[in-house]
C-alpha cells in the first residue's frame, strides 16, 4: 500500500507539479473561460498536461480546481455541477499517474471575492462553498487539500475547516506573499507576514505550511519564505513560486524565468527545509523535469542512507 503523504514527506522531499492556467490557456481555453468545467467537457485536454507533469516527473499533482467552488463556478454559470467538476477533477490527476504511486492534492482556491465587511460575501456563504468542494476532493479519493494562493487569515481559516471537516487525510495551507515596493521584505496583500501565516496555520492544525504565487516571489525569496516559516515552526513546508515576472510579448503573457535559472533556485529551497518543492504560474512540464533532476541529485548528495548504497 502507497505511504500517506504525510510519511512519505518524512523521508524524502517531493515534486509538486507546474501551472495549470497558463496550460489550458495553451491548450485553447479562452482568456476568462472556466478552465475548471472542462474537467467535464474536455477531460482528456486537462489529463493531457497532468499526464505531462507526472511524465516530467511529479510526485504530487494538484487538480484542476482552482476555482472550483461554487462561488467561482457560478461566474461561468456552472455552479450546479460543482461536485461532479471537483469529483472528476481528481480522477483526471489519479489517471495522469497511469497506475504509478503519486499523490494527488485537491486544489481550492481563494473563493474571489471579499467577505463582509468589506466585500459582499457572508462567512457562512464561503464555508459552504468551501465545505462542498472539499467533500467532493476527499470524497473522490484526494490524498490531501492544498487551499491556496490565500492573501488573509479568514478566508484561509475558512479554507482549512473545511478541509479537516472533510476528513482530508493532509491538509495544506498556502499564500501568496508579494514583495513590498521598497523590496525589503514581503508580505500577503492583506499585510499578512511567513511567521504569523505559519503560527495562525499551526494552530488551526494545519498539516503543511506553504506559499505559491504572489508578485516578485521568486527562488530566492522562496527560499526566505521557508527559512522564516522553519523559524517558528516544525511543520513540513511547500513552496511552489511562479517563473518569475509575468510579460506581455506580442499580446501574450509569457514568464520570464526558463527551467534552467529556476532550477538553480531547487537544492537551496530543499536545503533551507523545503518537502515539497513545485512551481505555480508560467512554469510548464520543462520546469518540473528540471526540478526533477536538482531533487534527485539533491537527495543523492545528502540522503542516501548508507546501507542502502551498501546492498549494490
Ligand atoms: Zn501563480
Amino acid at each position: 500500500m502507497k505511504k500517506s503523504l504525510l510519511a512519505a514527506l518524512q523521508e524524502r522531499p517531493l515534486l509538486g507539479d507546474g501551472a495549470m492556467g497558463t496550460q489550458l490557456m495553451f491548450a485553447g481555453l479562452e482568456q476568462g473561460g472556466c478552465g475548471e468545467a472542462w474537467n467535464l467537457s474536455h477531460p482528456e485536454k486537462v489529463l493531457a498536461i497532468q499526464r505531462r507533469y507526472a511524465e516530467a516527473g511529479s510526485d504530487c499533482i494538484l487538480t484542476n480546481t482552482f476555482g472550483g467552488s461554487r462561488i467561482m463556478l457560478n461566474r461561468h454559470g456552472c455552479s450546479g455541477a460543482a461536485v461532479e467538476v471537483n469529483q472528476a477533477a481528481v480522477a483526471i490527476a489519479r489517471e495522469a499517474f497511469d497506475g504509478r504511486d503519486g499523490y494527488v492534492i485537491g486544489d481550492v482556491g481563494p473563493f474571489g471575492g471579499l467577505l463582509e465587511p468589506y466585500g459582499d460575501f457572508t462567512e457562512t456563504q464561503v464555508r459552504e462553498a468551501f465545505q462542498e468542494q472539499a467533500q467532493a476532493l476527499v470524497d473522490a479519493g484526494a490524498d490531501a487539500i492544498i487551499i491556496e494562493t490565500q492573501t488573509s487569515l479568514e478566508e484561509l481559516a475558512l479554507g482549512i475547516q473545511a478541509a479537516k471537516q472533510a476528513g482530508a487525510p493532509c491538509v495544506i495551507g498556502s499564500m501568496a506573499y508579494d514583495v513590498t515596493l521598497d523590496g525589503s521584505t514581503f508580505r500577503t496583500m492583506m499585510g499578512i507576514d511567513p511567521e504569523r501565516a505559519a503560527k495562525f496555520m499551526e494552530e488551526l492544525g494545519t498539516d503543511v505550511v506553504a506559499l505559491n504565487c504572489g508578485t516578485g516571489m521568486d527562488m530566492a525569496r522562496a527560499r526566505e519564505a521557508v527559512l522564516r516559516y522553519r523559524a517558528v515552526t516544525n511543520l513540513p513546508v511547500m513552496a511552489q513560486p511562479n517563473a518569475g515576472l509575468p510579460k506581455l510579448v506580442q499580446m501574450k503573457v509569457v514568464y520570464d524565468e526558463m527551467p534552467d535559472d529556476m532550477v538553480q533556485g531547487v537544492a537551496p529551497l530543499l536545503a533551507a527545509g523545503a518537502n515539497i518543492v513545485g512551481a505555480c504560474c508560467g512554469s510548464t512540464p520543462d520546469h518540473i523535469r528540471a526540478f526533477r533532476a536538482a531533487i534527485d541529485e539533491y537527495i543523492k548528495i545528502n540522503l542516501a542512507a548508507p546501507h542502502a548504497a551498501a546492498k549494490v
